[in-house]
This record gives structure tokens, C-alpha cells and sequence, in this order.
């Protein structure tokens, strides 16, 4: 982390010095006060709500900067500055939902005749928004191992305009290299984009690998609590922005101010809640691991875990994700999630509070079953988000159910 001068942490920032500061600023730092300075008109704290369609133009061609809430808002631009700063990137669009996000990048970068290279174990919905969405469109996608570097290369033999991977990948929880991959897209004047949504920037930091695009589902760890949808891009680059910005008005696709106002105050606690999901899912997954009716556990903090190395080299603590198997496969599993009473049977992972899914009927239900199979995505797979409850309460829950 930066070193902060205790000067540096007064609250009253100028327009003008705030750049300068946030260069020096450590990422908690950020967290808190990346992008946003005291209301100048009434020194309210937070940012305000902005809920407002239109804004008043003093004369024709003389806005303040803001015309529409559709093309842009100020509480959507203050998350959007927030999210730049903690990814160490310049700028930020908001979405309203992580797909959302996903599209937008798709419709700016692509056209009939494309073609990207995909992890084979990312997001179900990003694999149908590809598949059932964007083939009838002429747009080509092509699922690979990621991790796999001769893949990788391979793939790339074929012109794409961009590869998009996510790393740890959903619920497999494979890891991608993030830094070898760069480079080969690089060299084969691909773009790669990283959905960083399982780590947040409070643990993974894709731009220090050379990704070009960083995207996000917001609804998960940045904002936290369960309580919004929302998705963002990321980029270095003024010229991808631009085209975001404009794909983004023309779809209708930004954030509404309220979800973007909460992800604003969830967003705060961010590495706090990280390392904390990471400390409780390590002693879950260690207690998973020894007990006799689990018969697999993957967490990237487990040593028997085959990309353990790249985990510790990549990824500032192991994140809030388990995947394991019950003895006795499906039936077992379903029973299992069935049973839990503390943690919660949803679709949704990054919450505070622990959800336990099954991503072969929920999340990946719309993935072809051989691809589900490729990807290692199992139909006994259980997905544990484990929450920052007191894990000797996750375990008692998970122990009962394991035993009924
Ligand atoms: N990326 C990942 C890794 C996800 O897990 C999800 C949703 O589960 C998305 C993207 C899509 O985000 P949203 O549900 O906000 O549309």
C-alpha cells in the first residue's frame, strides 16, 4: 500500500488539488474519497443523489456538463471517478447491470464478422450473450482454456479483436495469467478485457498486467451488501472511453443514481470486506477439506490447490469463493444446499451475508451442457460466497447439513 502523509487526509479537497492528491493516496484512501469532494454548495459530505432527468442550460450550447441523465448524471460520475481510482485507471462507465456492461463493450468493440476469444469458464450469462445474442449477428466467439498458454497462442493464430477472460473464473474458480495473456493479445493486436469481478481492485489489479478494459458487476463485492444491480468499464484509454460513452447513451444503458449513491458507500469498505471474505473462506475451506463426506474442495488459498502458485503471484489473498463436491454427487449436493439454514440458497455471490448456489440449475443453466462439462462445471458443483459471518457459526451450519 502508498504511504499516506497524515496531511494528506483532510477532508476538504479543491477541484483542483484533487488529482494531485490521489496520486499519492493509498487505496483505503481511495476508497473512501477517490473521485468525490465535499457538496461546494451546501458541504454535505456525501455526494448527493442527482435524481433528475434533465438539467437547466444558462443559454443554447451552455450546460454545466450534465444535458440528460441518460449520457451522464453526477452521482453515476462520482462512482464512475471511485472506480477509476481504485482500479488505477483514468476513467470509469456505470451500467445498469454488470450485463449491461458487457453488452455495451460488445456493441463498441465489435462488428458482423468479429470474432473474440473467450475463457471457457466465465459468467453463464456472458456465455448466452455471446451465444444466443451476438452469433446471429455475425459475431464469432471462441470458448478456450485460458489458462492454458498453447490454447492461448493457438487462438490467436486466427485474427480477434479482443480476448475477454475472468480470472478466478465463475464458479470454477480457474485461474488465467493475466500478464502472459496480455502479452500474447498484444502481439496479436488483440485487446484483452478482465472481468475482475470475483477479486475487486482491493485484491487483483488487472492494468498492472496489461489489460486494456477492466469490467465489473457491481451487484457482487464492489457494492456489497446485496442490495443493487449495477456493472462497470474500466479503461486507460480516452479513445475506448469515448466510444463507451457513447455506445452507453445510444443503448440507454447507465446506472441509475440511487444503486450508483449505494455503491458509492458500499464501495467504501471495500479491501476491509475483501480480506475479511478471504480469512473466512480460508477457514471454510480448510474445514470442508477434512471433512470425510466432501469429496473435492477448490480455493485458490488451499495448497492443494493446482494454480496455487499463480494464485499467491497474481492475487493480494484468495477471495470469498469455494467450489466443492459432496459424496454421493448430485443428490448429495442438493440435499446439502437444501439443509444449510444460516447460508442462504440464492443466485447472487459477493453479498455480506454467505449464499450457497448451485451453478449447473441457476447460474450456468443457459450454458450448454458440454461446454458446462468442458469448463469442469459439474452438475454436483456447489458454490459457497462465503459472508463475513463468524465462520464458527458458517461451519456449524455447513456441518449440520453435511451430516443430515
Ligand atoms: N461477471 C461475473 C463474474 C458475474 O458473476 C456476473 C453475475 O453473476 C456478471 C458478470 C453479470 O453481472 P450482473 O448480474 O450484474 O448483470
Amino acid at each position: 500500500m502508498a504511504t499516506i502523509k497524515e496531511e494528506d487526509l483532510r477532508v476538504e479537497l479543491t477541484e483542483e488539488e484533487f488529482d494531485e492528491d490521489e496520486r499519492v493516496y493509498g487505496f483505503d484512501t481511495l476508497a473512501l474519497h477517490g473521485g468525490t469532494s465535499p457538496d461546494p454548495v451546501t458541504g454535505a459530505m456525501l455526494t448527493p443523489i442527482y435524481q433528475t432527468t434533465t438539467y437547466a442550460q444558462r443559454g443554447v450550447g451552455q450546460d454545466k456538463g450534465f444535458t440528460y441523465s441518460r449520457s451522464a448524471n453526477p452521482t453515476v460520475a462520482a462512482l464512475e471517478r471511485r472506480l477509476a481510482a481504485l482500479e488505477g485507471a483514468e476513467f470509469c462507465t456505470c451500467y445498469g447491470t454488470g450485463l449491461a456492461a458487457t453488452t455495451a463493450l460488445c456493441l463498441a468493440l465489435l462488428r458482423a464478422g468479429d470474432r473474440v476469444i473467450v475463457s471457457q469458464a466465465v459468467y453463464g450469462g456472458t456465455v448466452r450473450l455471446l451465444r444466443d445474442i451476438l452469433a446471429p449477428f455475425g459475431v464469432a466467439a471462441d470458448f478456450i482454456d485460458s489458462s492454458d498458454e498453447e490454447a492461448v497462442v493457438r487462438a490467436l493464430k486466427t485474427p480477434a479483436r479482443f480476448v475477454f477472460i475472468e480470472t478466478p473464473a465463475n464458479p470454477t474458480l480457474k485461474l488465467t495469467d493475466i500478464g502472459l495473456v496480455a502479452r500474447h493479445s498484444y502481439e496479436a493486436g488483440a485487446l484483452l478485457v478482465v472481468d475482475n469481478t470475483l477479486l475487486t481492485p482491493a485484491l487483483q489489479r488487472p492494468f498492472d498486467f496489461g489489460a486494456d478494459v477492466v469490467l465489473h458487476s457491481t451487484t457482487k463485492f464492489i457494492e456489497g451488501h446485496n442490495a443493487t444491480i449495477g456493472g462497470a468499464l474500466v479503461t486507460r484509454d480516452a479513445k475506448l472511453q469515448e466510444r463507451f460513452a457513447f455506445v452507453r447513451n445510444a443503448i440507454g444503458a447507465i446506472q441509475s443514481p440511487f444503486p450508483a449513491w449505494l455503491t458509492l458507500q458500499g464501495v467504501k469498505t471495500l479491501s476491509m470486506r475483501m480480506l475479511w471474505h478471504s480469512e473466512n473462506a480460508m477457514e471454510v475451506a480448510r474445514f470442508l477439506e477434512s471433512h470425510q463426506r466432501v469429496s473435492s474442495v477448490i480455493y485458490p488459498g488451499l495448497r492443494s490447490f493446482p494454480q496455487y502458485e499463480l494464485a499467491q503471484r497474481q492475487q493480494r489473498a484468495a477471495g470469498a469463493l469455494i467450489a466443492f463436491e459432496v459424496e454421493g454427487g448430485v443428490e448429495a449436493g442438493t440435499h446439502l444446499m437444501n439443509s444449510v439454514r444460516l447460508c442462504t440458497l440464492a443466485e447472487n455471490l459477493g453479498a455480506a451475508e454467505t449464499i450457497i448456489t448451485h451453478p449447473a440449475s441457476m447460474t450456468h443453466a443457459d450454458v450448454p451442457p458440454k461446454q458446462r462439462e468442458a469448463a469442469g462445471i459439474t452438475d454436483g458443483l456447489v458454490r459457497l460466497s462465503v459472508g463475513l459471518e463468524d465462520t464458527k457459526d458458517l461451519i456449524a451450519d455447513l456441518e449440520k447439513a453435511l451430516k443430515a
